[in-house]
């Protein structure tokens, strides 16, 4: 549990329980608390930072953490680990990382680690926390980020989407968790998040201290990180035109010129131009790049946001006249084109008065602070309905082309907690298992939606006749993970969920002592 301690005369500690909140992102992370007044307020890193670059730099046999290890993809990039977030849900991290393969969710729990330490030394003991996810992050990734907090000595109260726990943070703002104050209206929210490495959309509806999801969409490969992209294509292009040969081929000199093209991009939203210089054996080339030039070689990523933030507002069954606020929040919509882009869409100012940086690892310290004093007997102070953002299906043959093909149960944006039941026949007298395999995604075609995995139930009850029903439910829980529950005839049944790419409990439990027990850690 989280604690605040103070030592009474007698040396006892006297431990009052702090919630605690992690936006843990592509390119940075930020964990808040709630101070006395249950108030969220950042705290800030061992390097007196707010927020904490998402980077591992693994030096030799130590391990560093955050700003530092940043600077080092200019000078160790094969290295640094950065945008682990972006591999969740894959067996192993894209690159090699001292010769050795890392799964994302240990680098991610390094990062949390990290968090961890730092909050711990202003505020005491951290173990029990909240962590946001994209909203569009599937089952697979929800569970791998659990994870990451086990493994990075933490329990995990909860997992909560980013856009929601934005809208806690703008609720809480706004006033609306006050009794007295004028929150009970019902209001459409709009959050619009582009962060670092992802784009979520959510349409949420804040009634008060209710806040429901009506429909959310998005893109888990979408963000900051390809507008930086963008720029540092540009001019590679300009050095090898000029030049002729590529700085991109060197990972040193494509890290620095990654960090002086995200510099110029953070430039371009107050200023109308800049200059960009990229040094590469012994030549060197200087650019000066204008805002209208870089919204034009990004306008195509943009343009892919607003299209999902229609479809978003249609899944919800609304039109821009039934919103009430359109809220920004993501440290990439400090990019002038994003407000304009949907103060034209929308017809109305976006409003910016949440802190983009700041407003999702508030929202989580809320929501952290909420089931703290629920476990302590309290009513819980606000309420949060979800829906699902992907489609939960099994692969079934298809009688009539015998194709595999994927049999939806529960349809995306469903009010969340939502189960399926699914009743399934043994085919064969005495049969001693079932296997089922589970997927997420929209498409017909297996192959192209994201595995789960597979539910095995295993053993069945001896001497079944064929034909005997066994009832499977399917349950999507309020947070977006999934239950299965198998029972015949009203008694339940042994079962396995064997989920893809999710390391074994003895894995886990092997990464969470060498990380929490590094002796290189500050
Ligand atoms: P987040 O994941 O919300 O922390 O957002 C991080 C992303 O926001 C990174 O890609 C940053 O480059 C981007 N960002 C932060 N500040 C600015 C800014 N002033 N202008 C443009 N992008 C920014």
């Amino acid at each position: 549990m989280l604690f605040r301690s103070s030592k009474t005369g007698s040396q006892t500690m006297n431990r009052t329980p702090i919630a605690v909140g992690i936006d843990l992102g592509t390119t940075y992370s930020v964990i808040a608390r709630l101070d006395n007044l249950g108030r969220p307020v950042t705290l800030v890193n061992a390097e007196g930072d707010k927020i904490t670059p998402s980077v591992v730099f693994f030096d030799g046999a130590n391990i560093v953490v955050g700003k530092e290890a940043a600077k080092a993809l200019a000078t160790d990039a094969p290295a640094v680990a950065d945008c682990a977030k972006r591999d969740m849900g894959q067996r192993f991290y894209h690159k090699l990382l001292g010769g050795r393969q890392f799964p994302p969710e240990a680098i991610q729990a390094l990062i949390l680690d990290k968090l961890r330490r730092d909050a711990a030394r202003m505020v005491g003991s951290v173990d029990q926390v909240v962590v946001t996810v994209p909203a569009y992050f599937d089952e697979v990734r929800r569970k791998a980020t659990q994870d990451a907090g086990f493994m990075a000595g933490l329990k995990v109260l909860d997992i909560i989407n980013e856009p929601t726990a934005a809208a806690i943070a703008f609720g809480f703002q706004e006033g609306f968790f006050d009794p007295q104050g004028a929150g009970s209206a019902k209001r459409n929210v709009l959050v619009y998040d582009l962060g670092g490495g992802t784009f979520d959309v959510t349409v949420m509806q804040i009634e008060g201290t209710h806040f429901r999801a009506l429909a959310t969409d998005g893109d888990v490969r979408l963000g900051g990180q390809d507008w930086d992209q963008r720029l540092v294509d540009y001019v590679a292009e300009e050095f090898i035109r000029t030049i002729g040969i590529d700085p991109r081929e060197d990972p040193n000199t494509d890290g620095r010129l990654r960090r002086e093209c995200e510099d110029a991009k953070r430039t371009l939203s107050t200023r109308l131009k800049t200059t960009i210089v990229c040094d590469y054996k012994g030549q060197s080339v200087k650019l000066e790049i204008t805002r209208q030039k870089f919204q034009e070689m990004t306008q195509d990523l943009l343009d892919r946001t607003a299209f999902t933030t229609r479809q978003t507002l249609q899944a919800a069954g609304l039109t821009w006249q039934d919103v009430d606020r359109v809220l920004l929040t993501g440290g990439s919509t400090r990019m002038p084109a994003v407000s304009e882009m949907l103060r034209e869409l929308s017809g109305k100012p976006p409003d910016t008065s949440v802190s983009p940086d700041e407003a999702v690892s508030h929202g989580a310290a809320l929501l952290a602070g909420m089931l703290l004093s629920k476990q302590g007997g309290k009513r819980p102070t606000f309420e949060i309905k979800n829906v699902n953002s992907h489609s939960l299906g099994l692969v079934g043959v298809d009688p009539k082309t015998d194709r595999r093909r994927n049999v939806v149960m529960i349809p995306r944006n469903t009010v969340l907690p939502a189960a399926h039941k699914k009743v399934f026949r043994t085919q064969k007298p005495k049969q001693s298992s079932i296997l089922m395999q589970i997927v997420e995604g929209e498409s017909m075609s297996p192959d192209d939606c994201s595995q789960i995995g597979k539910c095995t139930v295993y053993p069945l009850p001896k001497n079944l006749p064929a034909r005997t029903p066994i009832d499977v439910t399917f349950r999507y829980e309020e947070n977006g993970r999934l239950a299965v529950m198998v029972s015949v005839a009203g008694k339940s049944l042994k079962h396995e969920l064997v989920r893809d790419n999710t390391l074994t409990q003895e894995q886990l439990d092997s990464w969470r002592t060498f990380i929490t027990s590094r002796p290189d850690a500050p």
